[in-house]
């Protein structure tokens, strides 16, 4: 499994102005400095606000780590009239790696649908970043049995057009919308079935070999004393953290995930 690199990601939501950010950003890389962590087989990114991202890029591009960032969103538009939004071409330029796309509170706070976020896809692809595209089901739907169907006609509707090479490349994040922020995680067996069924059908789509490639995350109340058992799990490459990317020292230690 681990031909996928692990990758390790923290959203930090509308959470810490540029200057918190920088700190906090700051106090990561220092932690992440001991000889403990081997960069070359982990990536570790995290997800800012917009208005960080250039001070991100200056520490960064600064440091000997290889910290890498993205956005947390952007529009599927490249340039205009478009009042308030974000281009890719934007975060490329501003030394972006990743966008996360279809994170739930964007599908339910701001109604962000299936092909709307497959336009956001493609547009990130089109400035040469690597879509994050979330995915989970309710509470509601978990109940009824049909997170398996629900999560995966959100995949296909995501990577809707797109080559064997870009879904090889496409990292996909289930995200249960029951286990964000709310301290209950679904179990890594949970987490395991998701990522196999998603696999699975990525080689259905497109081929085997590509599938073999997607990375597959888990978000959800990550912490760092329960990554080591969803990480353990055969198809998940990595994780998605919200709250807890916020601490650098628990951060960290999440990134630590197999000492
Ligand atoms: C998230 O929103 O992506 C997330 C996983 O949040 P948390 O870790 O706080 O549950």
């Amino acid at each position: 499994k681990f031909d996928r690199t692990p990758l390790i990601a923290g959203n930090w939501k509308m959470n810490m102005d540029h200057v918190q950010g920088i700190t906090l950003l700051q106090k990561l890389a220092w932690t992440l400095s001991d000889a403990r962590h081997d960069f070359s087989r982990v990536e570790v990114a995290v997800f800012p606000p917009f208005t960080d991202l250039r001070g991100v890029q200056t520490l960064v591009q600064g440091d000997k780590l290889k910290l890498v960032y993205g956005a947390q969103d952007l529009s599927e538009k490249d340039s205009g009239a478009y009042t308030g939004d974000i281009s890719g071409a934007f975060l490329k330029k501003l030394g972006c790696s990743f966008v996360l796309v279809g994170h739930s509170e964007r599908r339910q706070i701001h109604g962000e649908g299936d092909e709307l976020l497959n336009a956001k896809v493609k547009a990130a692809f089109g400035h040469e970043l690597t879509p994050v595209l979330c995915v989970g089901e309710v509470l509601e739907i978990r109940q009824a049995k049909t997170h398996v169907q629900h999560t995966l006609a959100q995949v296909r509707a995501g990577v809707a057009g797109l080559s064997a090479e870009q879904a090889g490349s496409l990292v996909i994040a289930y995200e249960p919308i029951w286990a964000i922020g709310t301290g209950e995680v679904a179990g890594p067996a949970d987490a395991q079935e998701m990522c196999t069924a998603i696999r699975a059908d990525l080689a259905e789509i497109f081929d085997a070999a590509t599938a073999a490639k997607t990375r597959l995350l888990y978000g959800g109340s990550v912490k760092a004393n329960n990554v080591a058992s969803i990480m353990s799990e055969r198809d998940v490459d990595g994780v998605l953290v919200g709250g807890a990317s916020l601490d650098a020292g628990e951060f960290a230690n999440i990134a630590r995930f197999e000492s």
